[in-house]
């Protein structure tokens, strides 16, 4: 399994690389799918602002996965529980709105910056009804370790790189744990794809990748973290080896991309490989018509221009959806936002 996931606002700068890889043919004229035929899927862990819901709710219809990346992206470690609250229970209700996703299928968080809030953030987690966090680095690699769940308390298998780690329990949680990657020679290890050092052509960012993924593939086969932020691709070499490595992995036949949710759901109806193609919860979601309303994707979006007061300036911003406009720009403390 491979967890490829994307951080912050989607909006113009961003959409067109996430067509490239999803939706254009690779070099070899195919679409990039997964060896049952569904088209390869990411996670989007998207933060409030300068973020199109029009394009959110696209990539939710064909299939990706959304979850919160906060609204303000500040770093949270003197969060309050309800200052996370409002971070990201606030941040589904937008996605909700703005973008037309089921508030159930909004089951995931990333911490901005990777700054975890101990207790405080897991209490919100668990009182708001998610089934996961993915935002805590974990060092060792060798072997990766597996998404494990907080139901007992949290005794520390792994170093806690970015404190305040949780030490309390929290039955039916899961983290969702960034394995960290060998950088280049010299260079340690990195939590983000991009924040390893950038390698100098498309053949080393070919081999970065290849090498960290085999250490997961060649060993207990534990989900391999490919976390990104998009503006790293904007260099042609760093496209040109991602690209690569995606379309070799996918000739293996036994690797599949698939969201977070996929994963939680293999790791909880652990399935062979013989039966994998089967496998119904990463079947394409087109294909499944349990769905019970039909997102569709957004063409033609409402360009709103709405009310911005952000601390004691107010301004205007264009905001984007398919939906009804607001009125105001929505923020952490517009009223009626945490009420469902
Ligand atoms: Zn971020």
């Amino acid at each position: 399994m491979i967890l490829l996931t994307f951080d912050d606002a989607v909006n113009d700068v961003n959409f067109p690389l996430y067509e490239e890889i999803f939706e254009e043919m690779s070099a070899s004229g195919r679409r990039r799918t997964n060896p049952n035929g569904c088209p390869i899927r990411a996670v989007f862990f998207v933060s409030h602002e300068w973020t199109d819901y029009g394009k959110v709710q696209t990539l939710y219809a064909r299939g990706h996965e959304v979850a919160s990346h906060s609204i303000t992206h500040r770093f949270g470690e003197k969060f309050s529980t309800e200052d996370w609250r409002r971070e990201h229970v606030g941040q589904r209700e937008i996605l909700h709105r703005y973008a037309n996703i089921p508030r159930e299928d909004i089951r995931g968080t990333r911490a901005a910056f990777l700054q975890i809030g101990g207790d405080k953030q897991f209490q919100m987690l668990m009182d708001g009804n998610f089934s996961y966090d993915s935002s805590v680095s974990i060092f060792d690699n060798s072997p990766p370790f597996w998404p494990y769940t907080l139901d007992f308390a949290f005794d520390m298998q792994h170093d806690c790189m970015i404190s305040p780690c949780p030490t309390r329990s929290y039955p039916g949680l899961w983290e969702i744990g960034l394995v960290m990657w060998q950088n280049l020679p010299g260079g340690g290890r990195c939590t983000m794809g991009n924040s390893c050092n950038s390698p100098p052509d498309e053949q080393a960012v070919y081999e970065l990748i290849m090498s960290n993924f085999k250490r997961h593939y060649e060993s207990n086969r534990a989900p391999f973290p490919m976390a990104y932020h998009s503006a790293w691709f904007t260099t042609p070499h760093h496209k040109a080896g991602f690209l690569r490595f995606i379309d070799e992995v996918l000739q293996l036949g036994d690797v599949y991309f698939v969201t977070n949710q996929q994963a939680l759901q293999w790791m909880r109806q652990p399935t062979k490989l013989a039966h994998i193609d089967r496998f119904e919860p990463w079947q394409c979601p087109q294909l499944v018509s349990s769905a019970p309303k039909k997102v569709l994707e957004c063409l033609r979006p409402n360009i709103c221009l709405v009310k911005f007061r952000k601390k004691n300036n107010v301004g205007s911003r264009y905001f984007k959806t398919c939906q009804v406009c607001p009125t105001d720009y929505p923020w952490i403390d517009t009223p009626d936002l945490l009420e469902n």
